[in-house]
């Protein structure tokens, strides 16, 4: 089949944005629609946490190539001296207690990921995390594992600085373009008609809306995809006189032993999530992404879920505990797949249709290789079973589409 000569992108998020980036350096023409502007859904409301610490090998490997791109992000989108920084290493730490059954399948995981060439990632014992990180209680510690390349991101910068880039080379993006239906002729899909009555034509289009996803694959004629949009928050807390800036900038991503996260977002502020059991929003609306539940609020009383959140990572991090106050709540949609892996190639029911959504958590992170696998499967037409990305070859199969969802990933927060 010969490559595309137009592809449409639906959704202007980061994941667009790299897929968009990607085909325009291999000469394919490109239109991204968007609903509302670009960064207007998780993209601009994301942890943006970057880990290859993960327990499926396919992802360990695909956050091994997204870190390395993510590390020469201002080389590869041309970007101003100064600009595009995207990446901030200062690693990943997750905490294992006594009590924590899952540690020995950390330590498992840890040979695993060596396996597949994550060579920098570190297995700790109590004393060696207190030496290290001493923000931290050793006492109540298994162990912990570390990896110093783990990091995060920038995530406004990555997809500024690549729809930058997308315009350079030629993409268009369409901004306030909602689609809402698609035509479909010989099981294929043709084009897709926008809430304002304008028809685009392409011969690939790819589905990158995120938690909208199940519903825009049901209005072009698509397959039922499996994804839940599942309501999260994140927190900002204030430090104290406890610490100056630079103790707290050099911060890991730390992430405790019942899951409640934080990391340094300046210099004068923590931020903090906690996955909380959460109902799927199917008919979510845009307004919804920004509504914050009032038991969520950090300002609604002393046992909201913030302030237990902070009590939270304050008794894995005493000083944490000394900290000023929350400052701020907001909010997003994971899109969560059963095994909280992502949907990643063409829909099985009408042709010309790609996914690439699902992300669970991880898509600001995954973005470089959603890009790289998606580009390769739009070129060659169809799916693909694995994709060498620098060097590194990933397997596909974890992530394709009809799946039976038997693997789950075992590192989610
Ligand atoms: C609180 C929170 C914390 C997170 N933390 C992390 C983290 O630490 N690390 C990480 O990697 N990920 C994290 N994520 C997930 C991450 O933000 C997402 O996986 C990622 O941003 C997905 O990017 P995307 O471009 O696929 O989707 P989005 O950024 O959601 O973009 C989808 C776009 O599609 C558009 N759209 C929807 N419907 C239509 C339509 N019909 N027509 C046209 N356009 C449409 C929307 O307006 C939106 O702009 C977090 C998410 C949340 C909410």
């Amino acid at each position: 089949m010969a490559p595309p000569e137009h592809v449409c992108i639906i959704g202007a998020g980061i994941t667009g944005a790299l897929i968009a980036h990607r085909l325009l350096q291999l000469g394919v023409r490109v239109t991204i629609l968007e609903a509302r502007e670009k960064g207007a859904g998780s993209s601009s409301r994301s942890a943006a946490c970057i880990r290859q610490q993960f327990s499926t090998p396919a992802t360990v490997r695909a956050m091994i190539c997204a870190t390395r791109r993510y590390e020469r992000f201002a080389e590869e989108f041309r970007c101003e001296p100064g600009q595009g920084q995207v990446l901030i290493q200062n690693g990943y730490l997750f905490l294992y207690g006594t009590e924590d059954g899952r540690w020995q399948a950390a330590q498992d995981n840890v040979a695993m990921q060596r396996a597949n060439g994550l060579d920098d990632v570190e297995l700790l014992g109590p004393g060696e995390v207190v030496e290290r990180f001493p923000h931290v209680d050793g006492s109540l510690l298994a162990g912990a594992t570390f990896c110093g390349t783990d990091g995060f991101l920038a995530p406004d910068v990555v997809y500024m600085e690549a729809f930058r880039r997308v315009a350079e080379l030629g993409g268009v993006l369409r901004q306030n373009a909602q689609v809402v239906s698609g035509s479909v002729s010989g099981g294929r899909l043709r084009a897709v008609q926008t809430e304002a009555g304008e028809e685009i034509t392409a011969d690939v289009f790819v589905n990158a809306t995120n938690a909208w996803a199940p519903r825009v694959s049901a209005s072009l004629g698509g397959s039922d995809l499996r994804i839940a949009p599942v309501k999260r928050y994140l927190y900002f807390v204030k430090r104290g006189t406890q610490l100056d800036d630079e103790t707290l900038l050099s911060w890991p991503m730390t992430i405790t032993q019942s899951r409640a996260y934080c990391r340094p977002e300046n210099g004068a502020q923590l931020l903090a999530g906690w996955a909380h059991p959460a109902e799927s929003e199917p008919n979510f609306d845009w307004t919804d992404q920004d509504l914050i539940e009032p038991s969520f609020f950090h300002k609604t009383g002393l046992d909201n879920f913030g302030v237990q959140l902070w009590m939270q990572l304050a008794e894995s991090m005493p000083v944490v505990g000394e900290f000023a106050g929350i400052e701020a709540t907001t909010s997003g949609f994971y899109a969560v797949t059963p095994d909280h892996n992502p949907l990643l190639g063409f829909d099985p029911k009408v042709g010309g249709l790609l996914h690439a959504a699902g992300f669970s958590g991880h898509g600001a992170m995954m973005g470089p290789f959603t890009a790289e696998a998606c580009a390769a499967m739009v070129m060659a037409g169809r799916d693909l079973p694995s994709v060498t990305v620098d060097g590194v070859e990933v397997d596909l199969s974890a992530m394709r589409i009809g799946r039976t969802f038997v693997h789950s990933e075992g590192m989610v927060i």
